[in-house]
């Protein structure tokens, strides 16, 4: 908002907003110290749309940048395209002058390998349960030594989890080093981040941008709706922008941000496209095992938040589960507002 109120334009605005959550390595979900893939690499994507050009720039799977939503503003300004992949990406941003770096944190890695080797007793990394107790402290507890496997450090993110396969086990309590044995359950929650973050200036030009890390542990190369314009991220001059985050499998198959936008231009407020966007998501999605039922009671598995703004300034969202806040910034000062739902957890 600083930079706004100083004449920058809202694109570079938003970014550099955004690059102050993605330079953060105590945030799970964006940038550096995003949580890895499958393979313990951290993948980022992110798009940027510019409402008065109507053109849009993204980078998606990309490793080593620490800042994906900058990458995609000089995709949308110096190319011709809309959207660079992985290893086309990166040389992209490092012929930019962006420095190579390694984004995989030491908080990520150990909740990384706390997942890889609790994931399954049919594998040959050793669960939690499976590891005999030694006989004397180990080098883990030393105080210059960090855990090799467990890390109690609160999670940043502030989303429910978007896939509840198996719950995360308490926390194994660790006496001399060695966890505790415990029955193993596989440690494979799914935690959910991404910053979408629109901007209108006092002329009504907006600009919209979402950056993450994606899914924890997704397989190598998933590319989610972050960097697909339409999906996790769209403007128009014309009537405003949207965003999401959360699921977003869910979120590619219904493109919900053009379609929150196409709906606050046909007279919904940015609330209830927000709202309706949920109803539409729930009607679309028609896998069973994204659902849960109990009784007559069915509700889904996964989260979804959607985040508007409309050319009048007025701004709206709402997420399938209850709990979910947006901040927000206008002449009013800076503050977080509640947002919408459908299914309420107690
Ligand atoms: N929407 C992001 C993705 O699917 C994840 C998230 O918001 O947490 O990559």
């Amino acid at each position: 908002m600083d930079l706004l109120k100083e004449g920058y334009d809202p694109a570079d605005s938003i970014v550099q907003g955004v690059k102050i959550v993605e330079d953060d390595p105590t945030d799970e979900s964006v940038g550096y110290g995003g949580l890895p893939n499958a393979d313990g690499v951290v993948e980022l994507d992110a798009c940027v749309m510019y409402g008065p050009t109507h053109k849009t720039g993204a980078v998606a799977s990309i490793r080593n940048i620490k800042n994906p939503a900058q990458v995609a503003l000089l995709v949308l300004r110096r190319t011709d395209h809309c959207l660079l992949v992985g290893e086309g990406a990166y040389r992209f941003a490092i012929s930019h002058g962006f420095k190579h770096e390694d984004l995989l944190t030491e908080h990520a890695r150990r909740e990384w390998m706390n997942w890889r080797e609790n994931m399954s007793h049919d594998d040959d990394w050793l669960n939690d349960d499976e590891r005999d107790a030694t006989v004397g402290k180990t080098w883990d507890a030393l105080p210059w030594q960090s855990a090799p496997t467990r890390d109690t450090t609160p999670r940043t993110n502030d989303g429910p989890n978007i896939r509840e396969k198996q719950e995360k086990p308490a926390d194994t309590p660790v006496e001399g080093g060695q966890p505790k044995k415990t029955a193993s359950r596989p440690y494979i929650m799914e935690v959910t981040g991404t910053i979408h973050c629109s901007a209108l200036t006092a002329k009504g030009d907006i600009a919209s941008c979402t950056t993450t890390s994606g899914l924890n542990w997704k397989i190598p190369g998933r590319v989610g709706d972050s960097p697909i314009i339409g999906a996790g991220n769209y403007c128009d001059n014309d009537i405003g922008a949207a965003g999401s985050t959360g699921r977003g499998e869910a979120n590619i198959v219904t493109l919900a941000s053009a379609r929150i936008v196409d709906w606050m231009g046909a007279g919904q407020t940015p609330e209830e496209a927000c709202r309706n966007m949920c109803k539409y998501v729930c009607d679309h999605m028609k896998e069973k095992r994204l659902w849960k039922t109990e009784g007559d009671k069915r509700t889904p598995t996964f989260d979804l938040k959607f985040y508007a703004l409309r050319k009048d300034g007025l701004f709206g969202g709402a997420s399938l589960w209850n709990g979910g806040e947006m901040a927000v910034c206008d002449a009013a000062g800076a503050r977080a507002i509640k947002m919408a739902y459908l299914f309420e957890r107690k």
